[in-house]
């Protein structure tokens, strides 16, 4: 893979974990999609926590790829 898409400025691993893998950031559970937006270049998606009792929440942004069909 080319990973040159991928802006790591500041971002700390914790969230580069969450940005990779859809883990909450909070404490660290498998997180479900609840909405998708799809604006020009990019999808976003927004994620929540699994868990009843965390309140972990993310905003995913993915470069829509025109190579493969994912
Ligand atoms: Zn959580």
């Amino acid at each position: 893979m080319d990973g040159a898409m991928i802006e790591t400025d500041t971002i700390s691993s914790k969230f580069c974990r969450t940005d990779e893998f859809g883990l909450c950031p909070e404490c660290g559970a498998v997180m479900n999609e609840v909405d998708r937006l799809k604006e020009g270049l990019y999808t976003f998606i927004w994620l929540e926590c699994s868990k009843s009792n965390c309140d972990g929440q993310w905003l995913q942004k993915k470069p829509n790829s025109r190579f493969s069909g994912v």
